[in-house]
């Protein structure tokens, strides 16, 4: 297993939601201990009963349910390293996959046989399969698609944790106690918020929140705060005010990207090279749904490679169906998480405060907000 960083606890990003898809695969697969540790650094039952979407005020446009079943709220940091818990002699840190090519009786493109070479920083390894979880902008689905798999889609991300629940409990609206907000407000803005209601070794509770910018924010960490309050005028003072308490070294910024649900996701002959996660299905956080996407992917994976092990499928076949599986999944995801991206571009236009209205209208007629379980 390789991973570029050198330490999983150096890693961005504040908070994923688990939806119940992804808890019943960490919890069917992950060994007892970790889905304790899991459990215990992440929090669950009533800090996610409905998601909410306002407008900049905060006033409360629509409330979704969520889904029936579990629902857990986690770091970026904790949930990895609850991941990568027990698997010292498997992993190797500092390690950067540069690319792959068939093994020597293999081809790229005619399926499975003959094995696969991984390119590293360090020297290349030997397979029978590669399989693919990094990220947006993966270098080995963009080699196995022969192009990117997803594009950046004209929005940027400016995040931030504020340590201490009680400072902004004063203040705050009360549905927050119940589960996240994302509030649309003019000119391309959006802003999600929510209460992170758990302490763990490398996070106290906290608020943590995330501007959704049609337009740039200044990066200087001298300057990042006032544009972005800039930004937010007219906004809700509660909201401008965690922003300004943020401290500098909180602050994270993000480029959206997303890959195209309309057009071919795997273009690809399965193996030896099977992708899952933002790699082959990028799509932005408004949707709150890519950690678990992966995970899901994660799990059919699994049971594909459990097929293959137990002989019901070769793994040409068991591939082709885990892609099929993927697909299915990601396309409607992806589509969800860009509908929200898309109000805040709306709200960009010469149209300004109608722009807003029109996104609430929209949002009311939004699958995503009126299938239960959709929310971020
Ligand atoms: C820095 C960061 C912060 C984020 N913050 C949030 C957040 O606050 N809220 C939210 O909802 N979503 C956030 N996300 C997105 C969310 O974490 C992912 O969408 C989700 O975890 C999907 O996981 P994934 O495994 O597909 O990809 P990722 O979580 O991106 O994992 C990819 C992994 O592959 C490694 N990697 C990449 N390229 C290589 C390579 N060439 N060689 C070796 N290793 C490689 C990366 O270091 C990383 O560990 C964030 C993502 C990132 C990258």
């Amino acid at each position: 297993m390789l991973e570029r960083d050198t330490d999983l606890a150096l890693t961005g990003g504040y908070r994923l939601h688990l939806d119940p898809g992804a808890c019943a695969v960490l919890r069917r697969e992950l060994p007892a201990e970790r889905w304790d540790e899991l459990e215990s650094v992440s929090a669950g039952g009533g800090s996610f009963t409905a998601m909410h979407v306002t407008d900049r005020r905060l006033r409360l446009l629509v409330r979704v349910p969520a889904e029936e079943g579990e629902h857990r709220l986690v770091g970026r940091r904790p949930l990895r390293l609850a991941l990568a818990g027990g698997l010292d002699d498997v992993l190797d840190l500092g390690v950067r996959v540069t690319g792959w090519r068939a093994a020597a009786g293999g081809e790229v493109g005619k399926g499975v046989g003959g094995g696969v070479v991984v390119v590293t920083d360090r020297g290349d390894l030997d397979g029978d399969l590669l399989v693919a979880a990094d990220g947006v902008g993966s270098v080995v689905a963009r080699q196995a698609a022969g192009r990117a798999t997803s594009a950046p889609i004209g929005l940027v991300g400016l995040a931030g944790r504020v340590d201490g629940l009680a400072p902004h409990d004063e203040g705050a609206p009360a549905f927050l106690t119940h589960g996240p907000a994302l509030a649309i407000g003019p000119r391309g803005t959006g802003m999600f918020v929510t209460r992170h209601d758990v302490a763990t070794p490398l996070e106290e509770p906290g608020w943590v929140w995330g501007l959704v910018l049609a337009r740039p924010v200044d990066q200087d960490p001298r300057t990042v705060l006032p544009d972005a309050l800039r930004q937010m005028a007219g906004w809700s003072p509660w909201a401008r005010g965690m922003v300004a308490s943020t401290p500098a070294d909180r602050l994270g910024h993000y480029r959206f990207h997303a890959a195209d649900p309309h057009g071919e996701m795997l273009g690809w002959t399965p193996g030896p090279v099977a992708v899952l996660g933002d790699a082959v299905h990028a799509m932005p956080p408004t949707g709150g749904q890519s950690a678990s996407t992966a995970i899901a992917d994660a799990g059919d994976l699994l049971a594909a490679l459990d097929d293959v092990r137990a002989g019901r499928r070769t793994l040409e076949a068991a591939l082709s169906r885990y892609q099929v599986l993927l697909e299915a999944r990601a396309r409607p995801r992806v589509r969800e998480s860009l509908g929200p991206a898309r109000w805040v571009q709306r709200t960009s236009g010469p149209v300004g405060s109608a722009g807003v209205v029109a996104a609430a209208a929209l949002v009311r007629g939004m699958r995503l907000l009126t299938r239960r379980g959709d929310a971020a």
